[in-house]
């Protein structure tokens, strides 16, 4: 692909934006970067792209300069159908994900994982597996570097994986990973999709440009993705926790078995210090995802066995008087909530944060059987006590250091308490990770045993 000469626009600066249009420039594209918020609050970012040659129109979008260019770029927080878009579109300009851009320079076996959750702990823990195997591997997309600083380093590497959330999906063109994972799809992001299957039809995209020499490791005990499998090119590795395949992956016992091309490879679970039903599958998926694409079994096993899993995903804080206290800040939505209380039993469950449209209802069956009380925070706390309120006691607090005083009132030794919101965390923190470090500070605060 020649950049050079070539008038390109780059929608949305902030770290993807610096590194799509650092590349574009230094190739010798006409480069200009539009954003709708202000010079002001874009400084650190404009730092960072001091000494470029580029044209910038910031604090607006004017749709001439979108339909004057040659190709558009989109950053992944830029939602794809705001207007000055949909315009371009129409006037046949090309419009394409960070992702499509860089997967256009480069030649590495690409591993694409995608899913409503569990794609951050998946691509992490398949790195690590291709990096014990050998592999000069790149991690990145959604998490960590974006893949484009992969192709402007020049580095060699010999396998990639890749994050990617439906957002990047949807423009992509030609992408065609030679093995993309779909881990699961339950409801997310409805406020930012008009429908479900919208949002189901934008993650679908990962498998359209593959063929028969690639692979789409689907889950079979998730509905939304077992029905999918009339719609694939590429040969499907299924992965199920619940039946034995004659190929594909699967668990079974204190084992998993991958079945492939006639060959069986045996896995004890027993040393994986992740656990969990939904780590099963991320470890499910990232063995398939390796082992398809040359990792012996043997080094595979020994990258999960040395995987501590990452921070906000069901971390254990402490354990004060009998009382264990998680942080599962990452729980943004009921898909991943529904795998957390379905952990434990006798549960106190604080939740609650900036409601993203979807319904709550699929937790009724969990929360009447594991949660004792729920307190609840934020935005959304008047629409979860309505749909789930008559199944377990409810609490409101107008501050997450209220809640945690509830939950040390109502919590009795051998009881679990679980930061599992369900909902994004923007109406009182500033990400997930703040609303995880408060929480965690809250709880480090507590009278009791000593911290872990
Ligand atoms: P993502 O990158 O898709 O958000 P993470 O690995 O960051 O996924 O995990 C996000 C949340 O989902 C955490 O609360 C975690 O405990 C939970 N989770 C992780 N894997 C899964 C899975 N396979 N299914 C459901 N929930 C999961």
């Amino acid at each position: 692909m020649n950049l050079f000469g070539k008038k390109i626009l780059v929608v949305g600066l902030a770290k993807t934006g610096v590194a799509v249009a650092r590349f574009l420039a230094k190739r010798g594209a006409a480069v200009t970067v539009t954003d709708m918020k202000d010079a002001a609050a874009l400084q650190p970012f404009l730092t960072q792209l001091g000494g470029l040659d580029l044209n910038l129109e910031l604090g607006v979008h004017s749709v001439e300069t979108f339909i004057a260019v040659d190709m558009i770029v989109v950053s992944p927080g830029v939602p794809m159908d705001i207007e000055p878009l949909r315009l371009a579109r129409e006037r046949r300009v090309p419009v394409i994900s960070e992702i499509e851009l860089a997967s256009r320079f480069i030649e590495a076996p690409v591993i694409a994982i995608t899913g409503t959750n569990g794609k951050t702990t998946t691509t992490t823990l398949t790195g690590e597996i291709c990096r014990k195997s050998g592999f000069a591997t790149f991690v990145g997309g959604n998490i960590g570097n974006p893949l484009i600083d992969l192709v402007e380093q020049g580095e060699a590497v010999e396998r990639v994986v890749v994050e990617l959330s439906s957002f990047q999906l949807e423009a992509i063109e030609c992408f065609r990973p030679r093995v993309a994972v779909l881990l699961n799809i339950t409801e997310d992001h409805l406020d930012r999709y008009d429908s479900y299957q919208e949002y189901i039809d934008a993650k679908v995209r990962v498998f359209m440009n593959q063929t028969g020499a690639d692979y789409a490791v689907l889950n079979l005990d998730d509905p939304i993705v077992a029905d999918l499998a009339g719609t694939m090119h590429g040969r499907i590795c299924w992965m199920s926790q619940r039946r034995e395949l004659e190929e594909g992956i699967f668990h079974r016992n204190g084992e998993i078995v991958f079945r492939w091309d006639g060959l069986e490879e045996v896995i004890p679970t027993a040393g994986f210090r992740i656990k969990g039903v939904h780590n099963t599958e991320n470890i499910m998926a990232a063995l398939a995802a390796t082992m398809l694409t040359g990792c012996p079994a043997l080094l595979a096993r020994r990258a999960v066995e040395e995987f501590r899993g990452l921070p906000h995903r069901m971390e254990l804080v402490r354990e004060i008087n009998g009382v264990g206290w998680y942080e599962d800040s990452k729980a943004t939505n009921v898909g991943s909530v529904e795998k957390a209380l379905a952990s434990f039993n006798d549960i106190t469950w604080i939740a609650g944060g900036k409601d993203k449209g979807g319904s709550y209802a699929p937790l009724a069956e969990l929360v009447r059987e594991r949660v004792r009380c729920m307190i609840l925070i934020g935005e959304a706390k008047e629409r979860i006590a309505a749909e789930l309120g008559r199944y377990a006691e409810v609490r409101m607090a107008a501050t997450l250091e209220e809640a945690v005083g509830h939950a040390v009132a109502v919590t009795g030794p051998g009881g679990v308490v679980l930061f599992s919101p369900a909902c994004s965390s923007f109406d009182m923190f500033r990400d997930y990770e703040d609303r995880a470090e408060q929480f965690k500070a809250l709880v480090r605060k507590l009278p009791g045993a000593e911290p872990r």
